[in-house]
């Protein structure tokens, strides 16, 4: 045991997730997403576990990422979303790892080195970040060639709303993306992620590709998360002390204790993912729903007060029974307890965010339930 933060992770939930999401759409394939790291939880134990289940296909962002994933699951499809370019496809090839083409250019080069191994075709349907545009998709599907050189098997274009299902751009991007697979009769067509899954079931084609769904993150703005939690994380109480009212807590001057207070300073920061500003600086301690994060220990939630700094974070432990608060106890900052998404939240920010920030400090842990 160390005094670091310590993570633990759940692949249980992560499978039933997958069979979850698997579940809500018609879609023959369901595919994962593990990039950045598996959404900071570990790619060589997600892809392993996924792997067992059942999946079959996963995309990464980067070339080198996929590399990872190969070695757990040896016969897999991989996709590289982030594309290929002249000096990465050595390492594609010695991998086996499929780019995402995303330029004309991508795909002549990869049609001209591909010896037979597999691409995905990405359409940008007005997201206006990655794919061709949907002239240029039309041009291509003329050149059956060429197609048939890059070895595309996979037609795929992405959401930029899906978080709002209603929004009327899911439906242009899906009425776009109808049109130009029409074009494409011989590729597998994929277009929703995790929150199109959610939202938006009826547009799944043939494959879809969840990611932070899979890791028990919100998708769906306004709707009950339906994902099992996947991350624990947990803080280890270094110290606790009594403050008085009036006294000053963490750096700078921005909290004055309101009350006699019990504090609990803690062994994890901002360098562990945990933002600064998730700080509960200066905010009413009394608040219903207190603007800065909240952690929890056995039933309590605790909020932060003060700055969080570099290693530390101070909680207002008040409220708790002696008996339950105890140094070298754990605090949870988010998981079973704290939705890493109210964490996010009040940093400002997205659960993809938190995820894929974890720092490198954490004790892991893998658990199946
Ligand atoms: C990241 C990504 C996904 C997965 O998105 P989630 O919102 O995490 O489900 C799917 N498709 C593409 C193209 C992506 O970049």
């Amino acid at each position: 045991m160390s005094t670091a933060p310590r993570l633990t992770i759940n692949l249980s939930n992560l499978v039933d997730n997958w069979k979850t999401l698997a579940a809500m759409t018609t879609a023959p394939e369901t595919s994962a997403v593990v990039k950045a790291n598996a959404y900071g939880i570990g790619i060589e134990e997600a892809v392993n576990a996924l792997y067992k289940a059942g999946c079959k296909t996963f995309f990464v962002a980067m070339i080198e990422e996929g590399a990872r994933a190969r070695k757990v699951a040896p016969d897999a499809r991989i996709f590289a979303l982030n594309g290929i370019f002249p000096d990465t496809v050595d390492r594609a090839l010695a991998d086996d790892i499929s780019p995402v083409l995303s330029t004309l250019d991508q795909v002549k080069l990869w049609a001209s080195c591909a010896q037979g191994r597999s691409s995905a075709i990405h359409v940008d349907t007005g997201m206006n970040r990655l794919g061709m545009d949907l002239k240029e998709a039309e041009a291509l599907a003329g050149q059956r060639e060429l197609i048939e050189q890059s070895g595309a098997q996979i037609l795929m274009s992405h959401l930029g709303c899906a978080d709002d299902p209603k929004d009327e751009v899911n439906h242009l991007q899906f009425q776009r993306f109808s049109r130009i697979a029409e074009l494409y009769p011989d590729l597998r067509k994929s277009l929703l992620n995790s929150a199109g899954i959610i939202g938006n079931p009826d547009m799944a084609f043939d494959l879809t590709r969840p990611g932070v769904a899979l890791y028990g993150g919100e998708t769906v703005n306004g709707i009950e998360n339906p994902m099992k939690p996947v991350v624990t994380a947990e803080t280890r109480i270094l110290q606790i002390r009594h403050a008085q009212k009036g006294e000053l807590v963490g750096y700078g001057r921005v909290h004055k204790l309101t009350r006699d207070t019990v504090l609990a300073t803690c062994s994890s920061g901002y360098a562990d993912g945990y933002h600064r500003t998730t700080s509960g600086s200066g905010v009413p301690l009394r608040e219903p729903e207190p603007k800065g994060g909240i952690a929890a220990i056995g039933d309590y939630r605790v909020p932060i007060l003060g700055r969080v700094s570099m290693d530390l974070t101070i909680f207002d432990v008040t409220d708790v029974p002696t008996q339950v608060i105890e140094e070298n106890e754990w605090i949870e900052l988010f998981g079973n307890k704290i939705a890493i998404d109210d964490v996010a939240r009040s940093a400002g920010t997205i659960g993809y965010e938190l995820l894929t920030g974890l720092g490198r400090r954490y004790h892991r842990e893998y658990i199946e339930s």
